[in-house]
């Protein structure tokens, strides 16, 4: 027999999760457009109700074609199992939800994204849960509170829109020495980037909907981790009920098999445009981890393989100046989605960040001249020409 080798990301974002015996030898994933899944006798219905035999029941709980979705991020991220949502704030709450209780607390950071910092702010309190975000890169302060006791650790590395970068694995051992559990939100780097649970990390969830579907055509989410952990999430899904549709787990697959192209071609264009950018008299200031001047580069370069497909620049000139130039770019929707094979750009006050009030963002250390610019698969040379002739 030959010997087990791992396979490399592109082959598992390629192969993994897939069954070519599902349905009269389909080489595609069917989807399963079916709410619940028939028994020729009782015995055979309990023993897959049961666990004793493979099988599904009904589609909030299990589903053949969300499955095998689940299964390719859960190889991709190394984990022992996966879960999956309608959408990342969808994952993000169930995995909250399943893990805290009242009188728990919960250390995090500021810089989360929006919706993420809205369940922080008006939703965990509701129920006795006390927040403590802390300044996003100083590491001392995220240690010291974590050292206080907490029962979880909620990271989201790089972040949105400013692209910080926090030390997954210092950050991890710090949570662990208080029993605490480390959830980080991996949706920026993708597992072809980051893969958070190597380095310490418990939980590691996505935006699906973002890179991992890369299409901007299906919304989804999911979390991998530990069997017992992630058990406790589905069981708080399957009763909430925000489970993920099977035509969306079909195209989250399809653009998964791609995950590797995209992503190598994103990092080398988002590297190309960050230098590009960071020459330009206009521009104040250029956040890419990928830049040596970022000041986290070094930690990003010892805990990333690449510095992902997402930048943001801040313009001299302010709103008045956003509000000019992007309307002058030819080759980017002016949307509020990123992580697409089409460049995205927006002002966080329209996107990552439209929860936030002008004076939330403004403490949260977002500039209202700033652009998010979500690199897509095109000609990197053909960006930058688009950004240059916008400039003028
Ligand atoms: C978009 C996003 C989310 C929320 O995901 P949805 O699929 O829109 O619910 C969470 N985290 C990050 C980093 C995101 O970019």
């Amino acid at each position: 027999m030959a010997t087990q080798r791992q396979p490399r990301p592109g082959t598992l974002a390629v192969w993994a999760g897939e069954k070519k015996d599902a349905w009269w030898g389909a080489t595609q994933v069917p989807v399963a457009h079916s709410v619940a899944f028939g028994y020729a006798n009782v015995d055979e219905w309990l023993a897959a109700a049961r666990g004793r035999r493979p099988g599904h029941i009904y589609s909030r709980n299990t589903n053949p074609t969300v499955a095998a979705f689940e299964n390719k991020v859960r190889q991709l991220e190394g984990a022992e199992a996966a879960t999956s949502f309608a959408s990342g704030m969808a994952a993000i709450s169930n995995t909250l939800f399943t893990l805290l209780a009242p009188g728990d607390r919960l250390v995090s950071v500021k810089d989360s994204y929006g919706g993420t910092n809205r369940l922080f702010l008006d939703f965990l309190p509701r129920y006795q849960i006390e927040v403590r975000l802390c300044d996003t890169t100083d590491h001392r302060a995220i240690e010291a509170e974590v050292a206080k006791g907490c029962r979880v650790l909620y990271l989201e590395t790089p972040t949105n829109p400013t692209l910080k970068v926090m030390d997954l694995a210092r950050l991890a051992r710090a949570a662990h020495k208080v029993g605490a559990t480390v959830v980080a939100d991996n949706t920026f780097a993708t597992p072809l980037n980051q893969t958070p649970l190597a380095l310490g990390v418990d939980l590691v969830l996505h935006s699906a909907t973002k890179f991992l579907g890369g299409h901007a055509d299906a919304l989804g989410g999911v979390v991998c981790g530990p069997a017992k952990l992630v058990r406790a999430i589905h069981h708080h899904r399957e009763i909430t009920g925000a489970a993920l549709d099977p035509m969306a787990a079909y195209l989250l697959l399809r653009g998964m098999k791609t995950l590797h192209l995209r992503i190598s071609q994103q990092n080398e264009s988002a590297l190309q445009i960050a230098r590009f950018l960071a020459t330009q008299p206009q521009v104040n200031q250029v956040f890419y981890p990928g830049l040596p001047s970022h000041p986290q580069h070094d930690i990003a370069r010892r805990q990333m393989r690449g510095f992902g497909g997402v930048l943001s620049f801040m313009l001299k000139g302010g709103f008045k100046a956003v509000r000019a130039f992007l309307p002058r770019l030819q080759y980017a929707h002016l949307a509020a989605n990123l992580g697409a094979v089409e460049t995205i750009a927006g002002p966080p006050a329209t996107s990552s960040h439209v929860e936030c009030t002008p004076a939330e963002r403004k403490a949260m250390g977002i500039p209202e001249g700033l652009i998010r610019y979500s690199v897509g698969i095109e000609d990197a040379e053909d960006l930058i020409a688009d950004l240059k002739q916008a400039f003028k």
